[in-house]
């Protein structure tokens, strides 16, 4: 039931609608919650509550579902790789914690070349806010293992590990050799696992702490989810005394998420078969636009089938014109254009609701016709 207070982003504040074919994105609100999860949400944050308790109660349940020693919850991936980071340089010692980030002497901080992303902010630039150096090992294209046995001395306190399409996708080093190479050495892993959907496969690997965004595959509210080894979590828990207090998750955030963990399972058919349903309405609406030709993509590291457009080089418009279009109307059509230098856009099927793939697909129609017809204006 609305109230006054009630509002809507189109209602109260006057904006665009949004399509969103492009997924679970940061930029666009990532995951739309669940009643459950709002529910949940309110909740929580109608009543005061012990949150040592709470933080408490959910790491336990957040170790059982994630098969590892504990969790811990914090405002974004972003902030818990800087936690996870922190956690490694600093342990159980508060001396340490609060002197951050004025880094202890095991400062260094491995990740490989081709893992040094930018998810919308660096991940080098989340590692360094604690004070430690990162070091990157190897080059874009290629790290072996000999480079990370030279690397690992004893100032080296961490290893990130990115899980991610936006890393290089072949020639770095395998998890399994990184853990095995880095425990040789009593140097703890940490894995950015943020959009990922597989929540126990990397602590079952060997990983001492991994990251997920709480607003990506697992359809919880704006947050970052750290799981793994118990001393490492409690030194997680400890940096709240210090940097981490400028990140933490409210009572509300850690309602909302440990519901949406408790209704995520990844081989979830009726997700699958939504996402399937939604894929062939997409493929349809696409199929026989002028100048382009539909393909089916399959993620890089995740089972989601997106529906492409690859724009023609002779066709009388650039994928990056059609991307602009789309997104300019109202409603704004919001799609992954990361590869428009190829030619290719695609329309990713996890937040679309029935009915919105014909909607896109007319407006395809539209704007192709319209930049067809010579009107390029900017
Ligand atoms: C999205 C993303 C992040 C950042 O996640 P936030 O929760 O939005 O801070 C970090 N790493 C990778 C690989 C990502 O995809």
């Amino acid at each position: 039931m609305t109230s006054d207070l009630a509002f809507s982003p189109m209602t109260g504040l006057g904006l665009r609608r949004v399509v969103n074919a492009a997924g679970n994105m940061t930029y666009l609100g990532s995951s739309t919650l669940s009643p459950a999860v709002t529910e949940s949400m309110a909740a929580m944050a109608a009543s005061p509550v012990d949150m040592q308790e709470l933080k408490a109660a959910l790491g336990a349940r957040i170790g059982e579902m994630t098969g590892s020693g504990g969790g811990f919850i914090c405002s974004s991936a972003a902030a818990g790789i800087m936690i996870a980071v922190a956690a490694c340089l600093c342990g159980a010692d508060p001396g340490l914690v609060e002197a951050l980030p004025s880094a202890p002497a095991r400062r260094r901080v491995l990740i490989q070349r081709g893992h040094a992303v930018n998810f919308g902010a660096p991940i080098l630039q989340m590692i360094r806010l604690t004070g430690a150096e990162a070091v990157e090992i190897g080059a874009v294209n290629a790290t072996l293992p000999f480079q990370l046995q030279h690397a690992l001395d004893p100032e080296t306190a961490a290893f990130v590990y990115v899980v991610s399409h936006h890393t290089a996708q072949s020639g770095m080093l395998p998890l399994e050799t990184v853990v095995a190479l880095c425990h040789e050495r009593d140097v703890p892993v940490i894995v950015d696992a943020a959009a990922e959907m597989d929540l126990r496969g990397y602590v079952a690997a060997g990983a001492d702490l991994v990251i997920y965004s709480g607003h990506k595959a697992i359809g919880g509210p704006t947050s970052g989810l750290i799981c793994g080894r118990a001393d490492l979590i409690a030194a997680c828990m400890l940096q709240e005394k210090g940097l981490a207090r400028a990140m933490k998750a409210g009572k509300e955030t850690m309602g909302g998420l440990y519901q949406a963990l408790r209704d995520y399972a990844p081989a979830d058919a009726m997700a699958a078969e939504r996402q399937a349903a939604l894929v062939a309405e997409l493929e349809r609406a696409l199929t026989g636009v002028p100048g382009c030709e539909t393909l089916l993509l399959h993620d890089a590291t995740r089972p989601i089938a997106r529906v492409a457009l690859r724009v023609r080089p002779e066709a009388p418009f650039t994928a990056h014109e059609l991307v602009r279009r789309l997104e300019e109307g109202n409603p704004s059509i919001r799609v992954r254009g990361h590869r428009a230098d190829e030619g290719i856009i695609q329309f990713d099927p996890r937040q679309l609701a029935p009915g919105e793939p014909d909607l896109i697909g007319a407006r395809v129609y539209a704007e192709v016709a319209r930049l067809s017809n010579g009107s390029r204006s900017s």
